[in-house]
């Protein structure tokens, strides 16, 4: 009777011991899921999420394959990352896919995760970087509010790692943190861009300019390279407004930004600077050069014809130039640089506009403070 109880005893206490370390194993592997989605929770940019998940989820998961499935049916998330300079296409792990059909066919409709042994067939589309193909897999659903914007695939070489029916709610915790942090990052991207294009015309607007002056006139010295600034305004532009309407002065502009966008390469910064004026950075060009881009600018404009209401609209306009020298002589100052680029342009611009309209006139060179004293002297 006692040997019974004792026995009895002996396999309660077996039990609690093992309970006890589950639940000791429990509390760590919380402690290690909110570490992991506190430092997720304190990154602000899409690059550095990425590099958080592919880099950290493995090693602190103890994973053998993490990889990161991105929805961008627009291209959006590739021109993000690349106006970045991050170089996703050498990530190991990311993938960005142009359509859902990869997520459709692994959940349907659902957005329950698939854990279980690796098959092939269904598993090789999440895991196309790595050589050796885990055993067992865990392919989580990422979604807000139904709409789904890819997955997070968990992989282990060991086969009972990720098996069905195992109980998920540590990883669907996480996945629900990683959700809502994709999205956030993905709407700011959206946001930063958008904040700096001008809706009328779709090019910069002026905020986005007065940033980037400064970064290109610290290239330009940095690389010793000249920098050239074009200031363009469309002439007699009120005229055109006050004959056709508003609306007919709303389509010139935005042909005419087109227009002189065409002109330029891809990394140019064209702003929309008010009204109907323009400025252009060209980066390493010097005045002369600037001088033949601005004058093809001219004229393209002057062949442009806009059809409004089965008129024609014919339109030119006036370009001021000025460029930005570095010199070996200690440097003038950045927002110094930047208001004289400017007031050069411009003041070159009015004397266009003096001159006649329809034309390009330089305006004085920009020197380093330092450089023009002693130029002077
Ligand atoms: P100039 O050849 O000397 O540059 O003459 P201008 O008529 O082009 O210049 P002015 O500064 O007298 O007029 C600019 C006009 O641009 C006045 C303003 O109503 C118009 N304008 C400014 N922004 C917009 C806009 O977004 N849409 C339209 N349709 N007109 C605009
Ligand atoms: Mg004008
Ligand atoms: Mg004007």
């Amino acid at each position: 009777m006692e040997e019974d109880i004792t026995t009895d005893l002996c396999v309660l206490q077996s039990h609690l011991d093992g309970m006890l370390d589950r639940v000791q194993e429990n509390s760590l592997t919380l402690k290690r899921f909110q570490v992991f989605e506190m430092k997720l929770l304190n990154l602000n940019s899409l690059p550095a999420m990425i590099d958080h998940m592919l880099n950290e989820t493995k090693s602190f998961f103890d994973l053998d394959a993490v990889s990161f499935c991105l929805i961008d049916e627009k291209g959006d998330i590739a021109r993000f990352l690349n106006e970045d300079s991050y170089d996703y296409q050498s990530k190991d792990g990311l993938l960005l896919l142009e359509d859902k059909e990869l997520l459709k066919s692994t959940f349907g409709l659902s957005s329950r995760p698939f854990l279980g042994a690796y098959k092939q067939a269904s598993c090789a589309g999440f895991f196309p970087d790595f050589v050796r193909k885990p055993a067992s897999v865990a392919i989580i659903p990422l979604s807000r509010r139904g709409k789904f914007f890819g997955s997070l695939n968990l992989g282990s070489y060991t086969s009972n790692r990720f098996i069905n029916n195992m109980a998920t709610d540590f990883i669907e915790h996480m996945v629900s943190v990683v959700s809502i942090c994709l999205e956030n990052n993905l709407n700011y991207e959206m946001l930063r861009r958008t904040s700096h294009i001008d809706t009328l015309t779709g090019v910069n607007n002026r905020r986005f300019l007065e940033q980037r002056i400064g970064e290109e006139i610290d290239r330009s010295q940095r690389n010793d390279d000249p920098l050239s600034c074009l200031f363009l305004d469309i002439d007699f532009f009120k005229a055109i407004n006050d004959t056709y309407g508003h609306q007919a002065g709303d389509q010139v502009l935005a042909l005419v930004a087109g227009m002189i966008k065409k002109q330029l390469r891809s990394n140019d910064v064209l702003a929309r600077y008010g009204g109907e004026e323009f400025v252009a950075l060209l980066s390493t060009i010097d005045e002369v050069k600037a001088g033949d881009i601005a004058e093809r600018i001219r004229a393209s404009i002057k062949e442009l014809s806009v059809p409004f209401n089965n008129e024609v609209i014919k339109v030119t306009i006036s370009i001021g130039l000025a460029t930005y020298e570095p010199s070996n002589m200690p440097k003038a100052s950045t927002a110094e640089i930047a208001a004289q680029l400017i007031q050069s342009s411009d003041t070159a611009l009015y004397s266009a506009k003096k001159k006649g309209r329809n034309r390009v006139e330089k305006g004085r060179p920009v020197l380093d403070e330092v450089d023009k004293i002693t130029r002077i002297a």
